[in-house]
């Protein structure tokens, strides 16, 4: 299996099942959104569940299922600077890209860079602390204006 690839719609069903929970048709939007978004908040997600118009769902059901899947490490989440919960559809380890002006957050994968950190990191010692994990973010904005008519 290809450990830099999220669920399929397929196998999003067996996790639900290994994890006792049902395929309802609000959780099956929710992924079907995040396989489209990636990286997005719970309002991102209500809004494009929305406009495919099949599935009726609130904020706060959404926001519900996205918690809920995240505490059970079928998604991850992360914070963006304007303190927005944004929920990553990849739960393999990569490298995020954050465009401060659009408040967007893309993948960039990279096992090579991921590994030569790891590397470098793995022979220092912070004092009183066990390092649990390593989380890279570049920050950027973007090289290209944007024109609104
Ligand atoms: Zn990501």
């Amino acid at each position: 299996m290809n450990t830099h690839k999220c669920p399929n719609i397929e196998e999003f069903k067996k996790i639900l099942k290994s994890k006792n929970l049902k395929a309802t048709p609000q959780r099956l939007a929710v992924h079907e959104a995040m396989m489209a978004l990636g990286h997005a908040s719970a309002d991102m997600i209500t809004e494009e569940i929305i406009s495919k118009g099949t599935t009726k769902v609130t904020v706060a059901s959404v926001y519900n299922i996205l918690t809920n899947l995240a505490m059970l490490g079928i998604y991850d989440y992360r914070m963006s600077s304007n303190n927005k919960m944004y929920f990553d559809v990849n739960t393999f380890h990569h490298i995020h890209l954050y465009d401060k002006e659009n408040h967007m957050f893309k993948d960039i994968i990279d096992d090579e860079l991921i590994a030569l950190i790891e590397a470098h990191l793995g022979r220092k010692r912070f004092k009183g602390y066990k390092i649990e994990g390593i989380d890279i973010q570049l920050i950027g904005k973007p090289t290209r204006k944007k024109y609104f008519v």
